[in-house]
């Protein structure tokens, strides 16, 4: 008999979680036991011994606080600055990324659109780093990606995961920088009509059928001349006018009338402006036009997010038709190829 060792090497990211949360405090359960966790200061007092830093390396626990609750895979380290935990989550690139795919992706969404999500997932994983002078690689938020635990894991993601294992998105043999957003609203958009330093080939136009049962593939939003001039830091606004649309339909440049002069802004920074302020369910997409109605101004509009690379609710679409996540992914970037890596 000869003993064959199997020797697995899983790729494991460390996640930054509850980053917006900033608890002074957790319970952490692991194992069939229960730890409590308080910050004083920098230091991590655990069950009320004061101690440099907690670790738990049993995988899977879960985080009890302000009466939320919230399970992981993978282990658990945390640390203490100025009266608040820091938590990271080791975690396997597997578990993180079913994980990753169920936040982001539409729910309901069928095998062929979480496998495309997972693609992109896993590509971004590799071309982004914004936390390079942190201790982890990544935040918890959609300034990374979207992760919340086991609560977003589900079989059809880790499926989805598990399928799509090692491959990325690549052009010209190497990774794309890749995008994604929620609803088009009926094309996508040229990545330089949001961005205009960004010309990558892949990142253009492209008709977008597939996304018509989206509940934000129209809409309208009512804003009142004052609340518009708030938004913006501006003392009035007298007048609002596109005056130049991009190929793709977007807004490339508003004409705003300020006391009696006037300002001329980018389509995309406007949005931004006023999502920053209002809120990021008022002003969907770059995608409108604009009408004024006594003291108010009323746009009317397409799709919900940037509308740059995949259109979430179109590939939702596009799997609904039996098309396959290589599919989905060649509509969305053109000319670009699915590989091992
Ligand atoms: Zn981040």
């Amino acid at each position: 008999m000869v003993a064959v060792e199997l020797i697995v090497f899983l790729f494991a990211v460390s996640v930054n979680i509850l980053s917006s949360y900033h608890p002074a405090s957790v319970t952490v359960t692991a194992g069939g036991r229960e730890d409590t966790l308080t910050a004083y200061g920098n230091q991590v007092f655990v069950n009320r011994k004061a101690m440099e830093r907690y670790e738990n390396s049993i995988s899977g626990f879960s985080l009890r606080w302000d009466s939320k609750v919230r399970s992981y895979a993978g282990s658990l380290e945390v640390m203490a600055e100025d009266g608040e935990l820091v938590l990271v989550n080791e975690v396997t690139e597997g578990d993180y990324l079913a994980s990753v795919v169920g936040a982001e992706m539409v729910p309901g969404a069928k095998i062929p659109a979480l496998a495309a999500q997972a693609v992109l997932c896993r590509t971004f994983m590799e071309t982004a780093s914004r936390h390079q002078n942190e201790a982890w690689d990544f935040c918890d938020l959609t300034h990374c990606q979207s992760y919340k635990g086991l609560e977003t894991t589900t079989s059809a993601t880790s499926q989805a995961v598990n399928e799509t294992e090692g491959l990325y998105l690549m052009y010209n043999g190497e990774l794309c920088e890749v995008y994604y957003h929620s609803t088009s609203g009926g094309k996508t958009a040229d990545a330089s009509s949001i961005w205009p330093d960004m010309n990558h080939p892949y990142l253009i136009s492209v008709p977008d059928p597939y996304c018509k049962a989206s509940p934000h593939c129209r809409w309208e939003y009512v804003v009142s001349a004052e609340e518009l001039a708030q938004a913006l830091g501006f003392p009035n606004v007298k007048d609002l006018r596109v005056v130049e649309y991009a190929t793709d339909g977007r807004a490339e440049f508003i004409a705003i009338k300020v006391n009696e002069e006037g300002l001329l802004m980018g389509g995309w920074e406007f949005r931004m402006e006023v999502c920053q302020a209002l809120g990021w369910n008022t002003l969907r997409s770059s995608w409108f036009e604009v009408e004024r109605d006594a003291g108010s101004f009323l746009f009317k509009g397409k799709g919900l997010g940037h509308g740059v690379g995949l259109s979430q609710w179109g590939a939702k679409g596009m799997a609904d038709e039996g098309k396959t996540f290589t599919e989905i992914l060649a509509h969305y970037f053109p000319g670009a190829e699915v590989k091992k890596w």
